[in-house]
């Protein structure tokens, strides 16, 4: 592996680590309870016909605003794609803590 992927990956890791300790939980409970629910707000509330105009993102904060709910589903699926490779990286290593 090349070395600056294990850097990318150790601040991602760092990153996320940060943002679990802030909420005071584990990584395994910040993907759990706090990545995959928002994830799934934003499907639930497109299903259900609620208006959802607006969403934090759970890794980096950044909040995204939309004109409906389907921009927003848009742009929040758009956004969470460039985190694509660290819930890639995070698996992996929520896996191999598992396995400790
Ligand atoms: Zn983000």
């Amino acid at each position: 592996m090349p070395k600056f992927m294990q850097t990318l990956d150790e601040s991602v890791y760092q990153r996320l680590k940060m943002i679990a300790e802030q909420r005071g939980i584990t990584i395994q409970e910040l993907i759990r309870a706090v990545i995959i629910p928002e994830w799934l707000s934003v499907q639930g509330a497109k299903y259900e016909g609620r208006a959802l105009t607006e969403i934090q993102c759970p890794i980096c904060g950044k909040k995204i605003i939309a004109k409906s709910d389907e921009k927003l589903t848009e742009e929040y699926d758009k956004h969470i794609r460039e985190h694509a490779e660290e819930f890639k990286v995070l698996k992996k290593m929520v896996e191999s803590e598992e396995k400790k």
